[in-house]
């Protein structure tokens, strides 16, 4: 009797834990340890759109030129790969007044591989942009927002938060969604200090060129200012810092 409530009690630990992973590597939402950003306290109307995958010779630039157009500001986490291929573009992005951040070197899901591999992946991007002056700290967004639990380790061992998102639109550009309902599910969802992932690369982003432009033109009249994730978290942290009493005279 013993034994078989021993077994069973072995059998539910296995479950909770199998359940627990999977629910830990499915969604953005929750993560064991470490820091994770999905949007920034904010009460103004402040918005990050983010750009995965890239760079890309044809899409980033145009993305910079309606950017450039509206003032607006943007981060873009590229992958160290094609960081290597396309340098030029990671120093027009930074002269732009853009933020890079590091979206691993090979974009390959971060589940069920080694503390080292992960570590590798984040490191070996973090100095190809060092040497390309992408200014510290680098900001780290996980590819398919996955991280079971090496990848929070390993991050938090470099004292590094996993940026995410609040707002996927829905339809989503990279499946090559309708801009027009693109751009409407992002001004539908957004909030002060709201995070927006959008793609630049991983294959032919026209959607995305187009669903920004609206956004852009549609959100910047209605008052909302586009700006990078670093100046958003900054702009949050000062706000929550409180004012140092003053000393009397
Ligand atoms: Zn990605």
């Amino acid at each position: 009797m013993s034994k078989l409530r021993t077994a069973a009690t072995i059998a539910l630990t296995l479950l909770a834990v199998a359940v627990l992973a999977h629910t830990t590597a499915r969604t953005s939402r929750f993560q064991l340890i470490g820091t994770m950003h999905r949007r920034a306290p904010l009460e103004e109307r402040w918005l990050a759109l983010t750009f995965d995958d890239g760079p890309h010779p044809i899409y980033t630039p145009q993305i910079l030129e309606l950017l450039a157009e509206h003032h607006a500001q943007a981060t873009f986490f590229v992958v160290g790969q094609r960081a290597w291929e396309h340098p030029e573009l990671v120093q027009r992005i930074l002269s732009e007044g853009h933020e890079i951040g590091n979206h691993s070197w090979s974009h390959e899901r971060m589940v069920l591989k080694s503390p080292a591999w992960v570590r590798d992946e984040v490191e070996r991007t973090d100095a190809l942009l060092r040497d390309l002056g992408v200014p510290e700290p680098i900001h780290f967004r996980a590819p398919f927002g996955k991280k079971l639990l090496v990848l929070p380790w390993v991050l938090w061992r470099m004292d590094k938060a996993d940026i995410l998102f609040d707002v996927v639109p829905v339809p989503q550009d990279y499946l090559h969604g309708d801009p027009e309902l693109i751009a409407a599910d992002i001004q539908r969802k957004a909030r002060p200090g709201s995070i927006v992932v959008l793609h630049d690369s991983g294959g032919e982003r026209p959607e995305t060129v187009e669903a920004t432009r609206m956004v852009l033109e549609t959100m910047g009249a209605e008052g909302w200012r586009f700006a990078t994730v670093a100046q958003l978290l900054e702009r949050a942290a000062a706000s929550a810092t409180p004012d140092l009493p003053r000393s009397s005279p």
